[in-house]
């Protein structure tokens, strides 16, 4: 009885926990319940009972816009985060409070995040590999994270990352020094095998199921360790930091990812003020720039060529975030790694607010 063909029949229950949310829908029963009128666009809305669980929902529901007050600026946000705003600029510029471009980040990144994993799953990784970790801080300079890439030699793909906090190191006065004894007193040290383990990971994730490729780094000895733990047949070649750093270099697209990255996301910027005060929005603002840079970005400004997703072979088009945000992705129908679930519910700590950090609420993705 219930129309499935129609375009703007729901996909699927909404509800995690009811059995028509992931898998065959095609026995799964709804009904309609009225239409409510509710927002800025003053467009009315179908709402929807599942015959199954009960649980009410709309249209809305299957939007990533969903729960947001201003859908409408959802996609300048995007733009702007990926070409170097601060929340504070892009707020001022948008008319809204830098809460709720924060918001919106947050969004992006966990919607990122979802559609990346949903591409990169098509097909197992069939190129070399380099890989480079990529540093930033986060609410100081003495709250380091790492963010570990994956990425192809030929496409330039970026498959994914991790992250890791680490100390703080290089030159520091002695009263640097003694803020750093200070803060680790209060707040404890980071893991020193933080980056061994979380570059394990990250290749576990990423290489599972391929045999004997061919990944490039530098000669950092965290590699070697991380390659071990990590159990994954790969073969490594070192390349030192000091080498060229053109694109004969194997390690030429992280360096170049580096550079993007640097230059796209105002957080990552040297000596500024609009870094990221925790590393959950960090994480998400890097999934957005990933998307970015994978799916929508061509692979050379000058030539306008393939995406790096094209070129992985993982879609035959190139994407506008207007596609890639077009509807809301579940992450139990997606199906995420543990490690990038907690990116997902945003339970990344931010070591200098301990317990305090606010956690997203669950129904805000
Ligand atoms: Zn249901």
């Amino acid at each position: 009885m219930t129309p499935r063909k129609s375009p703007q029949a729901p996909p699927h229950c909404p509800n995690p926990d009811c059995r028509f949310h992931c898998g065959d829908t095609s026995s799964w029963r709804w009904i309609k319940n009225g239409r409510f009128t509710a927002g800025r666009s003053g467009r009315s809305t179908q709402r929807y009972i599942c015959r199954d669980c009960g649980r009410s929902f709309s249209t809305r529901t299957f939007r990533s816009t969903y729960w947001l007050k201003r859908p409408d600026i959802f996609l300048r946000v995007a733009r702007g985060l990926v070409s170097c705003s601060g929340f504070r600029q892009l707020a001022a510029g948008l008319g809204v409070s830098p809460q709720t471009v924060a918001r919106h980040a947050a969004r992006l990144g966990r919607q990122s995040l979802l559609f990346h994993e949903t591409m990169r799953k098509k097909a197992p990784v069939q190129e070399p590999l380099a890989l480079d970790s990529f540093v930033s801080f986060t609410y100081s300079q003495y709250f380091p994270t790492h963010f570990h890439f994956p990425m192809g030699r030929a496409s330039h793909f970026a498959y994914g990352f991790t992250e890791s906090e680490c100390r703080r190191s290089g030159t520091m006065t002695r009263a640097q020094r003694a803020r750093r004894e200070f803060l680790e007193r209060t707040l404890g040290r980071p893991d020193p095998k933080a980056r061994e383990k979380d570059v394990a990971a990250i290749l576990r994730m990423v290489v599972e199921g391929a045999s004997g490729l061919d990944l490039a780094t530098d000669e950092d000895r965290a590699y070697p360790r991380a390659i071990r733990r990590s159990g994954i047949d790969v073969r490594q070649h070192t390349t030192s930091s000091r080498a060229a750093r053109t694109t004969r270099n194997p390690l030429f697209p992280v360096n170049l990812m580096d550079l993007q990255v640097r230059h796209a996301g105002a957080n990552h910027k040297r000596e500024t003020i609009s870094f990221s005060k925790t590393v959950r929005s960090a994480i998400e603002r890097m999934w957005l720039t990933l998307a970015w840079k994978n799916y929508v970005k061509p692979f050379s400004e000058k030539t306008r060529g393939a995406t790096p997703a094209q070129r992985a072979a993982l879609t035959d088009r190139k994407w506008t975030f207007r596609q890639i945000f077009r509807r809301r992705r579940f992450p139990e129908r997606v199906g995420l790694p543990e490690r990038w679930r907690a990116h997902f519910e945003g339970t990344t700590p931010t070591r200098v607010y301990g317990s305090r950090e606010i956690r997203v609420p669950r129904y805000a993705y």
